[in-house]
């Protein structure tokens, strides 16, 4: 009996530990909030100040060989991948920023406390989606931000040449939903970073597999408080949302 009592005892500690662990992602940062815009400077700003654990972005190499961050492959007319720095530069964002090369962001990620998740879009070209890689590692390099940033991308490619290049221990997690975590983890995944569905209806398994295989999990994209409590609850490592003060309401419970 009073073993049983110990075991319920340590059952509920480790099942509340695990909810207190979840890690607000921002979703292209806080971006619902004044002022702010999709993958704008001030996103990183308003994220870091919820506090978020993380914030993201998304990224694209130019014409010319110029990191940008922007979700969109074409935003406002420009097709980032296939527009010099020049046009790139003259996109405006909602709230009235430029569109931020991946290196002005880096210097205000500087300034602040929230890690940075970085999602290499799937470009046209294999040669151009490396040459962005490689270049955005060596300016996570030179900023020293390497223990401040992870890697997240749909294409397997990507994250296998980001794996090969990045310094040992960076983390870098896959988003396409297809893949079972054990076979992410023989490729040297750090986990699964899938879509709600994925993980609520098609494969709800994967949360504990991953787990068993030390392995951690982020879903995207949370945002109503019912599947924010429902993934809070699954015990997820990290949550990407768009509604960050929700979710830290629902965490401080
Ligand atoms: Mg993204």
């Amino acid at each position: 009996m009073k073993m049983r009592t110990i075991l319920f005892g340590l059952a509920l500690l480790m099942s509340v530990g695990a909810m207190a662990e979840v890690k607000i992602v921002a979703h292209r940062g806080y971006w619902r909030t004044a002022g702010s815009a999709q993958n704008s400077l001030t996103s990183y700003k308003k994220a870091d100040q919820v506090p978020c654990y993380g914030s993201e972005i998304d990224i694209w190499i130019s014409k010319d060989g110029v990191i940008y961050v922007n979700h969109d492959k074409t935003f406002k007319g420009c097709c980032i991948e296939k527009s010099t720095a020049a046009e790139c530069d003259k996109v405006i964002l909602d709230n009235g920023e430029k569109m931020p090369t991946f290196e002005e962001y880096l210097k205000v990620v500087k300034q602040g406390k929230a890690e940075l998740v970085i999602e290499v879009k799937t470009h046209d070209d294999l040669a151009r989606q490396n040459l962005c890689i490689d270049k955005a590692l060596n300016l996570v390099k030179k900023y020293k931000l390497q223990n401040r940033v992870s890697y997240i991308a749909f294409d397997l490619a990507a994250c296998l040449r980001i794996i090969e290049k990045a310094p040992k221990g960076t983390e870098v997690y896959y988003l396409n939903g297809d893949l079972a975590p054990k076979t992410l983890k023989r490729v040297g995944c750090a986990g699964i970073d899938y879509r709600d569905k994925v993980l609520k209806t098609d494969h709800p398994k994967w949360i504990d597999e991953c787990h068993r295989l030390g392995m951690k999990v982020n879903v995207w994209t949370v945002d109503t408080k019912e599947d924010l409590e429902y993934f809070v609850s699954k015990g997820v490592d990290y949550i990407t949302t768009n509604e960050p003060e929700l979710l830290k309401s629902i965490l401080k419970k």
